[in-house]
């Protein structure tokens, strides 16, 4: 199914290498570990369904690099998952909790399932099943999955349950992103959007928040928990959308009227442009708004060469992981449009996962204002770091955060 070369390396991983390499960015001898994932663990295993049947469940674990401590990144089910983007991801979890300064490596797994395919009971055996094929090769000190794309808290508690019975102990820092009951970290939900949150308070400091114009695309966990912290701090949201379409109000909008509609009571995951707030436009008018802040919250990809030119905002951070293509990047570097990075911009979710990691070996429960409060120094040491290296070495974020990763990870070499 896959070439040699697929197995041991990550197209897309090598790309950005290439790149980092050509322009000396970072010195290839310490490019050299980080060309090929440390380890690929690949399964076809068993599950019985509800009907008595058999299913093959094909699943990945891709472990890409752990000089800096136990592999960290979640678990996807998802019919598209393939080795390759499995082992992509892990590279770049592996960037991304080396720029945020955590003690983690990266690492990334997947199910290749549609989960709507399955019962309650059937996915709680693909759960279980997929602990029982990698478990040797997982652990507080090995590598430390979390929830993805699909996978919630209940996947979380299956996996644990199923960890803690192979091993015969209770082992709660064997995986993340787990429900508050069963040892989760307070904060977690809204982590991702609250480190944005921060980041955003920075580059806005010295600027009237009533003045800064922001559309988000995405309404989801990302995308509404920040457009609400922007309403409540002043900010003039004056778009949204989701996969239905997206609402625009030049004085901005009532976002909680927004998120009680698709959130709250009989209403829920009703669309954005069903709430009876502002004008509807098209995800493509959204992202080609003149506004201060724009915010992809919600796929990869969404700029790209076809509609980079069109994009009139003064600033983009990447909730989203990788919405900018490479080939629309160098254009909007052209049109000085400042890109803050995913990297950076989403890393809150995997800081907060590094602190329920962290309490739970260690027994305690902090309360919310601490795990708030240790989110924004560690990303604003970060996004400081960041700003001082593009400044020095005259590059852009995104390869000044490159910069600061691969060091970092060169660094615990010695
Ligand atoms: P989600 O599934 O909760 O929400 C996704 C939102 O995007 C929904 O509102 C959906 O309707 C919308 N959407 C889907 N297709 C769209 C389209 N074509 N145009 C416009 N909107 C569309 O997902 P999420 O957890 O909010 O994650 C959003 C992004 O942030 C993803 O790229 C994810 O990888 C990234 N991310 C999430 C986290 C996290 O903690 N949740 C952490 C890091 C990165």
């Amino acid at each position: 199914m896959y070439s040699d070369d697929e197995l041991i390396t990550c197209k897309k991983c090598r790309v950005e290498i290439d790149k980092m390499e050509e322009k000396n960015i970072v010195s290839p001898k310490n490019l050299k570990r980080l060309k090929h994932p440390r380890r690929i663990l690949y399964a076809n295993f068993p599950i019985k369904k509800d009907n008595g049947e058999t299913d093959i469940i094909t699943a990945f674990r891709v472990l890409y690099n752990d000089d800096l401590g136990p592999g960290k990144g979640g678990i996807r089910f998802h019919q598209d998952v393939d080795l390759d983007e499995v082992t992509e991801l892990a590279f770049i979890m592996t960037l991304k909790t080396s720029v945020v300064g955590l003690p983690f490596g990266g690492a990334k797994g997947g199910v290749r399932i549609n989960p709507r395919d399955y019962s309650e009971t059937e996915l709680e055996r693909i759960s279980r099943g997929y602990i029982k094929e990698f478990w040797k090769y997982i652990g507080p000190q090995e590598d430390v999955p979390a929830p993805d794309v699909n996978t919630n808290p209940q996947i979380m508690s299956w996996m644990r349950d199923e960890y803690e019975k192979l091993v015969g102990e209770k082992t709660p820092a064997v995986i993340t992103g787990k429900s508050v009951e069963d040892g989760g970290s307070l904060g977690r939900d809204k982590s991702t959007s609250m480190g944005g949150f921060y980041i955003l308070q920075e580059e806005f400091k010295n600027r009237d928040k009533s003045d800064v114009s922001v559309a988000i695309q995405g309404f989801g966990n990302v995308g509404s928990h920040l457009a609400q912290m922007l309403f409540d701090a002043g900010y003039k949201v004056v778009a949204v959308s989701d996969r239905e379409g997206g609402v625009y109000k030049e004085d901005g909008l009532d976002i909680p009227k927004i998120m009680s509609c698709v959130y709250g009571g009989d209403n829920k995951n009703e669309s954005v442009i069903n709430c009876g707030e502002g004008e509807v436009i098209s995800n493509k008018d959204l992202l080609e708004l003149d506004v201060d802040l724009l915010v992809p919250a919600a796929l990869g990809g969404v700029i790209n060469r076809e509609n980079v030119s069109d994009i009139k905002a003064n600033a983009i951070i990447e909730m989203a992981n990788g919405p900018i293509l490479v080939n629309a990047e160098k254009i909007l570097k052209d049109n000085n449009i400042r890109v803050i990075p995913d990297l950076l911009a989403n890393s809150g979710g995997v800081i907060v996962s590094y602190f329920e990691w962290y309490q739970n070996l260690h027994d305690e429960k902090w309360d919310l204002e601490k795990v708030n409060s240790q989110l924004k120094e560690r990303i604003i040491d970060a996004y400081n770091r960041i700003i001082d290296v593009a400044k020095k070495d005259d590059l852009d974020l995104r390869k000044a955060a490159y910069k600061i990763a691969i060091e970092r990870i060169n660094q615990a070499q010695k």
